[in-house]
């Protein structure tokens, strides 16, 4: 094997410049679809990446042509040292981005303005109080609206994850919507994931024909138009006519976007993911930790990427239980 050519191009031609960093593998949130009730099995703190050590993989993988770092978790902001890992990271030349559940982040407004965060993701499955504290299992849906009114208001770009799970809350569908008549906002609706500890199945899941069903019924042809979606992106994008906002469709179950992926995962302990859906790690911290170069695990590892959905290229396979119960459970993973 070559060491010194393009080491984050895979065996399918795809270049990968998007790194997504899990810090922590604990949330102050626990939502059903990502954890269960009992929580997870926790990594020792000494197998978590210091914050030297996620600078240093990061200064890697950046220098091999990685420009996007997302931070992620478990819920990224409980994690003491964020003011630190964010003014490390906040030194590469690299466009930095979080995805919170957004509990807490109203204290953190001045740390991500000062190192050039502009862009959050942040979790919010129902408008209803009682529905989101059903999903999370906590009572915060006051704060994280709040927090969401905060964060357009200091002017982050701001994108609303929704998991959609049928007969919960897809009949918010339209509700989701309309919040982007006055705000700036970007509404993802995400089709329910299944991981290890789920409970998934396809009958619990919304897909993105059945999100444009709703939208066709609530919205004539002229007031729906598509946009144009980003390179790599994850989403089919649209806006209704006169909005602020937008909303888009992640479809990874039903119509999943592989062929344009350039994202590796970090999870928190060090291992590197090349597919959410892979049951495969390779671990670069030992490495780090032993003083060999981590160069040669990342090319594998990107090598050994499948073509579509870690090896679930169907729908067949996507419902068979044993194949997530290999991987890991989303809180662990870093979503
Ligand atoms: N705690 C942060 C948050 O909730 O935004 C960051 C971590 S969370 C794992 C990242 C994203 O993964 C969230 O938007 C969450 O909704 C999404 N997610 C978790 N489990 C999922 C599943 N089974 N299917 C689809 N999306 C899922
Ligand atoms: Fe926590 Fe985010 Fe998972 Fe919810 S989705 S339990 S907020 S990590």
């Amino acid at each position: 094997m070559t060491h010194n050519k393009n080491i984050l191009q895979d065996s399918h031609g795809r270049d990968h410049a998007y790194l997504r960093i899990s810090l922590i593998e604990r949330c102050n949130l626990r939502c059903s679809y990502c954890m269960p009730e009992e929580g997870v099995p926790l990594s020792p703190k000494s197998h978590l990446m210091t914050y030297e050590e996620i600078y240093e993989i990061a200064k890697t993988f950046v220098k091999h042509g990685v420009t996007k770092i997302r931070l992620t978790g478990g819920e990224p902001l409980i994690r003491k040292d964020i003011p630190v890992i964010l003014g490390k990271l906040a030194t590469l030349p690299v466009e930095l981005s979080i995805t919170s559940n957004a509990v807490i982040i109203d204290k953190f407004m001045d740390v991500l303005k000062v190192n050039g965060v502009k862009k959050i993701n942040i979790s919010l499955d129902s408008l209803d109080r009682e529905k989101f504290k059903h999903i999370t299992r906590r009572d915060q849906f006051d704060i994280v609206y709040k927090n969401l009114l905060l964060l357009v208001e200091k002017d982050f770009h701001v994108k609303v994850n929704v998991v959609l799970m049928k007969g919960f809350n897809d009949n918010e569908i339209i509700d989701f919507i309309n919040l982007t008549e006055n705000l700036p906002i970007s509404v993802r609706f995400i089709e329910f994931m299944p991981f290890d500890g789920n409970k998934w199945d396809m009958g619990k899941m919304v897909s993105y024909a059945e999100v444009m069903e709703y939208v066709n019924a609530s919205f004539s042809k002229v007031q729906i138009e598509r946009l144009q979606d980003a390179a790599n992106d994850t989403s089919k994008n649209y806006k209704i006519l006169g909005y602020k906002g937008s909303f888009a469709i992640i479809s990874s179950v039903t119509n999943p976007f592989c062929d344009s992926c350039n994202r590796l995962r970090l999870t928190a302990n060090g291992q590197l993911k090349n597919c959410l859906f892979s049951s495969t790690e390779s671990d670069l911290l030992t490495t780090l930790r032993e003083g060999k170069p981590i160069e040669p695990i990342i090319q594998k590892a990107v090598l050994a990427k499948l073509k579509i959905r870690g090896g679930m290229d169907t729908l067949e396979k996507l419902q068979e239980p044993k194949l997530h119960t290999n991987n890991r459970t989303m809180i662990t993973i870093g979503g």
